[in-house]
């Protein structure tokens, strides 16, 4: 596995792998690899011939009270598990060289980035549009996996790649969980084992919509209520929001129809962390 840092030398090198007819998969991440990146990396392994894995903390989807400075960066760890993994080509620029002095260009997706996540965390999915289109130019990869963990996220990815007529394959991969139903994430650590253990109750409020939904219940506003007070009398736990969208536009729905698809959407804070999770879910 080769180490790049320099934005030039990685597109210089995928161009390279262009020529000689290499398929090119792509895996986006911030770093402190984990099983959710792990599988996204295996599923770049399945289907291109050459894997590039990105490790990138954007300071620009960081909004100015969040957690860019602590966000966890063990880079020897990560460069371990990369290689077992199989990646060809880490590429792990330093934000001087992404973002240098007077730089002034950023996306601006539309509406169905500014609802739900969008809302609480504003400018947040402009940052994701801009450093995933900028890595998108610099790997130039055939297919781009992306985690559903992050499901707005892959939303307006999806969308820009549609909008912008970007010849990238997006392909979504499932979210991977602890025994206990909590999706992983590399914000996971900050959690003390209590919080761990609550932390759970995302999922649970998931299985629980699928319960309702399974018995035919059709006022998905009441749902999502009823899910937000099971987080909220967990001990240490605060609901953010839970909310059921159509799987385009990301708008709430009211009503479940028979044979619709719906993803649940849930954020909540567990003592100073916040968590998001989300679940798709069949009427
Ligand atoms: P991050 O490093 O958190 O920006 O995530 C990088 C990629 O990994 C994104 O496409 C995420 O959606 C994906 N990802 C993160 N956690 C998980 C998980 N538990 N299961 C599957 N994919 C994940």
């Amino acid at each position: 596995m080769q180490i790049i840092t320099e934005p030039r030398q990685m597109q210089t090198i995928a161009e390279k792998l262009r020529l000689n007819r290499q398929f090119i998969g792509v895996v986006m991440t911030m770093g402190a690899l984990h099983e959710g990146h792990l599988s996204l990396i295996k599923l770049a392994r399945q289907s291109a011939g050459t894997v590039i894995l990105t490790i990138f903390v954007n300071p620009s989807q960081f909004g100015a009270n969040e957690d860019l400075h602590q966000y966890p960066r063990p880079f020897e760890q990560d460069v371990a598990l990369a290689k077992a993994a199989g990646v060809d080509y880490l590429f792990a620029p330093v934000a001087g060289s992404i973002y240098p002095e007077n730089y002034q260009t950023t996306l601006k997706c539309g509406s169905l980035s500014e609802r739900i996540e969008g809302e609480r965390r504003p400018g947040h999915f402009n940052g994701v549009a801009t450093i995933v289109t900028k890595f998108f130019h610099i790997t130039k990869p055939h297919i781009a996996i992306f985690g559903e963990k992050d499901a707005q996220q892959l939303a307006v990815i999806r969308r820009l790649v549609e909008d912008l007529n970007l010849d990238i394959k997006i392909v979504a991969a499932p979210i991977i969980r602890e025994e206990n139903g909590l999706a992983v994430s590399s914000r996971n650590i900050y959690l003390s084992s209590q919080e761990r253990n609550a932390a759970s109750i995302l999922y649970q409020g998931i299985c629980h919509a699928e319960k309702c939904i399974g018995e035919k219940q059709k006022s998905l506003p009441a749902i999502a209520t009823e899910i937000e007070r099971m987080i909220g009398s967990t001990p240490g736990c605060r609901p953010d929001y839970v909310v059921f969208v159509d799987e385009e536009r990301f708008e709430p729905v009211e009503i479940a129809e028979e044979e619709k698809e719906y993803r649940l959407l849930l954020a909540a804070w567990f003592g100073a962390v916040r968590l998001i999770d989300n679940g798709k879910i069949r009427a």
